[in-house]
């Protein structure tokens, strides 16, 4: 089986749609995005020079409402990834049970090679390329991996301007004096720990305690960390692009990690006490430095992949020692991996259930926009955890009434929304 995210989010809408009976037109439908978006974008460099890069908006599906989904900026972007990313999202909205259908965008670039204004310049032109197919009731972008609230800002003015009118509902992930909502930035992390913690307690498992090992530290990874260990839990890797640490007792202070990160821009190496970061501290406590892979492989009870597509394939599935899997990446298990990972008799908490708390929070700032609101934080935090324990408890229940795996029955739930 392929690696493809696209072939790959193909095959598990076709293993879903085989346990129910839907019309041919609905599965032909999903088999292709509605609308295609694939834009060259020139940008005047620092240096004078113009350089042109690669953009896409791909519209799945909006027959539960507009399109809705982030933009990326990563090196690897690329027209598959994107598709499968927007199929992924019509299935989590219909998941979630938010009215909205599913996009993805992405710019083929390493943001971290361009200088501030050379990324406001990129955002800005891609934001005039797609203008004529986006708005806040035909389709509404987000964060993704590499953008956030500054971006967004960029993209709303760019768009206000364009159209002549202030529309701010034309995206989300909004810094919160700008019209953002209170709890966005933390919502796909903190819904993950909701997602994670009702599963755990459906299937009879205690998490006082439980080891936990995180790949990706980024804005998911990081809060999906913290909130974790405030519950209980023993946060024992994290890793990014870069490399990770392993201390089997336990991370006892995920805010110096985080601010060591932030200062050395790597977290190899990053266990500090008092305000130097250093090694000798890790051997002290038993750490040690671990590849960004080995964070996945590691003797804990529960395993997030918190980074990107194709984290766990056929080369590391079988060394996986978790007993659960909470994805937190979009995409980030191959098929195979999968297969292997459910013989071994791993829970693996889908991405479009695990991290469908950022798109619920989103839809909240979208009706706050549009209804020109002001939720306050409690309502939203009350409100996502609401959201992300029903669906926990929706997939949960399908996947024992037509005994599948909780993948499927996320599909299964979607397909009979969007079937409606
Ligand atoms: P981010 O850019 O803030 O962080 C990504 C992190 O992954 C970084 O720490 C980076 O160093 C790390 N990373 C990259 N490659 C790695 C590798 N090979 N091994 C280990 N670490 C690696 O991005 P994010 O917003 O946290 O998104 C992470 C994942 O969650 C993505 O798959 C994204 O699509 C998904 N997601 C994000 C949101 C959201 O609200 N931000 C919502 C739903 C899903």
């Amino acid at each position: 089986m392929s690696d493809n995210p696209w072939e790959r989010a193909l095959s598990q809408l076709r293993s879903a749609a085989s346990h129910l009976e839907l019309s041919a037109g609905l599965i032909a439908r999903l088999e292709k995005p509605d609308n295609i978006l694939e834009v060259s974008v020139p940008v005047e460099m620092d240096d004078g020079r113009t350089e042109t890069f690669h953009g896409y908006r791909i519209q799945h599906n909006n027959i539960r409402g507009p399109y809705k989904g982030g933009l990326r900026f990563h090196p690897k972007v690329d027209m598959d990834e994107v598709k499968a990313l927007s199929l992924w999202m019509t299935i989590k909205n219909a998941v979630i049970d938010v009215p909205f259908g599913g996009g993805k965008g992405g710019i083929t670039v390493d943001p971290k090679k361009l200088s501030e204004g050379e990324l406001e310049r990129l955002t800005r032109n891609f934001t005039r390329e797609i203008s004529s197919a986006i708005g806040p009731e035909v389709d509404v972008l987000a964060p993704d991996v590499n953008t956030n609230a500054k971006v967004m800002g960029w993209i709303r003015d760019e768009y206000s301007k364009l159209v002549g009118e202030d529309s701010p509902a034309v995206v989300t992930g909004k810094a919160v004096a700008e019209g953002g909502i209170q709890g966005r930035t933390e919502a796909t992390g903190l819904g993950g720990f909701h997602v994670l913690s009702e599963v755990m307690k459906l299937t009879g498992r205690t998490h006082r305690g439980a080891t936990v090992s995180i790949q990706g530290f980024g804005n998911v990874g990081s809060f999906l960390a913290e909130y974790l260990k405030g519950s209980g839990f023993r946060i024992v890797a994290l890793s990014d692009s870069k490399g990770g640490l392993y201390i089997a007792s336990g991370i006892p202070d995920l805010k110096t990690v985080a601010q060591c990160k932030e200062q050395s821009g790597r977290l190899a190496g990053c266990y500090c006490v008092g305000s130097v970061c250093d090694l000798s501290n890790m051997e002290v406590l038993g750490g040690r430095d671990i590849s960004p892979d080995e964070a996945l492989t590691l003797p804990v009870d529960i395993a997030v992949p918190a980074a990107l597509e194709n984290a766990i394939t056929k080369e590391n599935a079988e060394r996986v020692q978790a007993s659960i899997v909470l994805e937190m990446a979009n995409g980030p298990t191959t098929s195979e991996a999968d297969s292997i990972l459910n013989k071994k008799g791993v829970l693996v908490i889908p991405d479009v259930l695990a991290n469908s708390g950022g798109v619920a929070v989103s839809y909240f700032e979208w009706h706050q926009n549009m209804h020109e609101q002001e939720w306050s934080r409690d309502d939203v935090l009350k409100k996502l955890r609401e959201k992300m324990e029903e669906a926990s408890r929706t997939v949960y229940t399908t996947s024992e009434e037509y005994v599948v795996t909780p993948r499927e029955a996320a599909y299964i739930v979607a397909l009979k929304r969007l079937s409606e």
